[in-house]
């Protein structure tokens, strides 16, 4: 099959959704105007901003990197090592060697180092890994780019798992994550940075299919801890959806965000807040600003932060052994 772009080379990349395909060349071109697209009609960057890109090693956040790079956006990489045995030792190689390779070097955040492993801490705390996770991810999003002057901070989700965490918002009429859910978190006070997500408008097959050919090494192995997580139900149900209706998880989510036009934070409803610790409260009637976290200063809806109060609680149960 000829690429139905140029007409002239072959087409290396199927994309029935699009109901299209590209030779490597039309291809990338497509990407990154998908790219472009997405960071536009949304606003999510500009070009005075300086990004922190959390790069975990995997291929969409090593491919969004590289995309906001090529784009010309002044970048810097976050990593953080989640202190998972092999797993996370093998992410951090992939990321250092690809920062390398473009005469960068990442921030590293070393979690063992923090005294808060993923596994360790989440069964110390009693709670799931990917809760701790996030709550630990989050924090370390917000002060690192507050600390050191980014205005930014992006992430590479992609379509499949926005679509994906959409549908689980949906099945469970979870309204409190459905009024967050959106590419662009703006500020919502200092020390709670922008967060967005250029990578919305493209799909898992084809950041990998940009991933491959652009020749980027990154960790082909899912996170150990992933593998009961729901979302992955959601994205099987959504590509079953898909193989059969081609374009269906792109309407899914467009449509839901026209139909969202809000930026969560930008109505001046009250209620939850997107803060450094996502499961925090802002509980008064009017959005209330945050206050300091009496142990670190991140800003908290609460005395202590959630990140400070599962440290804590590591802490004492490792004590208590
Ligand atoms: Fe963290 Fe869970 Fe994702 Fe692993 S699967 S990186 S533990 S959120
Ligand atoms: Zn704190």
């Amino acid at each position: 099959m000829k690429c139905k772009r140029c007409r002239k080379a072959d087409a290396a990349v199927d994309l029935p959704s699009h109901n299209s395909a590209f030779c490597p060349g039309c291809f990338f071109l497509f990407f990154r105007r998908q790219v472009v697209e997405g960071i536009r009609t949304l606003s999510l960057l500009s070009p005075e901003d300086r990004v922190l890109v959390c790069v975990s090693g995997g291929k969409d956040s090593l491919v969004l990197w590289d995309v906001l790079m090529e784009l010309g956006y002044r970048t810097e990489g976050l990593h953080i090592d989640l202190g998972i045995e092999g797993y996370s030792d093998r992410s951090r190689e992939k990321v250092l060697a690809y920062a390398g390779a473009r005469g960068k070097e990442p921030i590293v955040v070393d979690l063992r180092a923090e005294g808060i492993p993923i596994p360790e801490a989440a069964k110390r705390a009693r709670k799931e890994e990917c809760s701790v996770c996030g709550t630990v991810k989050r924090y370390f999003f917000n002060r690192i780019a507050a600390r050191r002057g980014f205005t930014v901070v992006a992430t590479g989700h992609n379509l499949d798992d926005e679509s994906a965490r959409l549908l689980g918002n949906l099945l469970h009429w979870d309204q409190d994550h459905l009024s967050r859910q959106h590419p662009l978190l703006p500020e919502m006070a200092e020390g709670l940075v922008r967060k967005v997500k250029p990578l919305w408008r493209v799909s898992e097959l084809e950041t990998a299919a940009y991933g491959f050919l652009s020749g980027i090494d990154y960790v082909t192995e899912e996170c150990p801890m992933s593998l009961d997580a729901t979302s992955l139900v959601y994205k099987e149900a959504l590509s079953l959806i898909e193989e059969k209706m081609p374009g269906t998880r792109r309407h899914f989510y467009q449509g839901f965000l026209h139909q969202n036009r809000d930026v969560p934070g930008n109505s001046g409803a009250p209620g939850r807040r997107e803060c450094g610790n996502h499961d925090e409260k802002n509980t008064g009637g009017e959005a209330s600003p945050p206050r300091k976290c009496i142990s670190c200063d991140a800003p908290t809806y609460t005395e202590t932060c959630s990140y400070c109060r599962l440290k804590e609680r590591v802490t004492k149960a490792r004590e208590r052994l």
